[in-house]
């Protein structure tokens, strides 16, 4: 139900009680995709092409490589963890399972804001609901993240949005499966839809970080992930210095949706890499509300 924890919350092991290896191991394997219908113009990693130039792209395809013919080629194009700089044993990843397993990971025991997922700094027990949700509820039925803005995710993140570190993807994947998994029951989700960025940043960065993310989650449980649905046509100035209010304002009517029968009446999965305040997917819950969107569920790799 909307606001609420789905029923396969507790079920579903937390990331950080993964000591052992069950959880892990399982999402190192591929999935099969079971799902998809190819009626939607579907994400197919669209923004790799244009994401790496110059020496980002030899070693984006080196990886491509590595991947694709076994470990002889890891001989070749070694995968480095670029958090402690060891060779990297977990198959097809950069991070290698010791750091990995030391990420730190949010956990649905922890306490949490049950419709945006704030993790509070200081006291708080259990689920509560947080002062801007109080005041001002956002759009969105319910927003979970995998991890806090910190440490090893913030340097992967940061990497992976603004240096064309597009080789962190299967990595950030792994995260939002995780979190996906615990939080919410994918069998439910109709479409999988990254925060569109506005075309003339998406041409100045190449590649919509949020798009790469939403297509490689999808693909692992059989879903679809679009960028058709939703546009973003307001450009609007960097949010990091406003409040929260003034961040609702600034991204007010930003967003459009150019295929609402694609969206009336379905339970559809926003995908963004870090969440902060929550406006922008305040806004984008409220546009595909308008559009006749059913449920809107959150999903980002961090909060900051
Ligand atoms: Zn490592
Ligand atoms: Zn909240």
């Amino acid at each position: 139900m909307p606001g609420t924890e789905t029923s396969g919350a507790s079920a579903s092991p937390a990331p950080h009680e993964a000591g052992d290896g069950t959880y892990l191991e399982a999402l190192a394997k591929p999935l099969a995709s079971t799902r998809g219908t190819g009626i939607l113009p579907v994400l197919h990693g669209r923004g790799d092409a244009h994401a790496t130039r110059g020496f980002a792209r030899s070693v984006a395809i080196g990886h491509k490589l590595a991947h694709g013919a076994g470990r002889l080629l890891d001989l070749v194009y070694p995968r480095i963890c670029p958090l402690c700089s060891e060779l990297s044993d977990r198959p097809g990843r950069l991070i290698c399972w010791r750091c990995f397993t030391r990420l730190p990971l949010h956990t649905v025991d922890q306490p949490h804001c049950r419709h945006c997922g704030l993790v509070p700094e200081g006291e708080a027990e259990g689920q509560f609901l947080c002062d801007v949700c109080r005041r001002a509820p956002p759009a969105f039925d319910m927003a979970r993240t995998a991890a806090p803005f910190r440490s090893g995710v913030r340097v992967l993140l940061h990497d992976f949005k603004y240096n064309s570190a597009t080789w962190y993807r299967a990595d950030l994947t792994d995260l939002l499966e995780g979190a996906l998994r615990t939080y919410y029951d994918p069998a439910q989700i109709d479409f999988v839809l990254p925060v569109p960025l506005h075309a003339g940043r998406l041409r100045k960065r190449g590649y919509n970080q949020s798009a790469l993310l939403a297509a490689s989650l999808a693909r692992r449980f059989g879903l679809e992930a679009s960028t058709a649905i939703l546009q973003r046509f307001l450009a609007t100035p960097t949010q990091t210095h406003l409040s929260a209010a003034a961040r609702r304002q600034n991204v007010h009517g930003a967003f459009r949706v150019v295929h609402p029968e694609w969206v009336r009446g379905r339970t559809l999965l926003v995908i963004d890499d870090v969440m902060t305040t929550g406006a922008t997917l305040h806004e984008v819950a409220r546009a595909l509300k308008r559009a006749g969107a059913w449920r809107v569920w959150v999903l980002a790799v961090a909060r900051g």
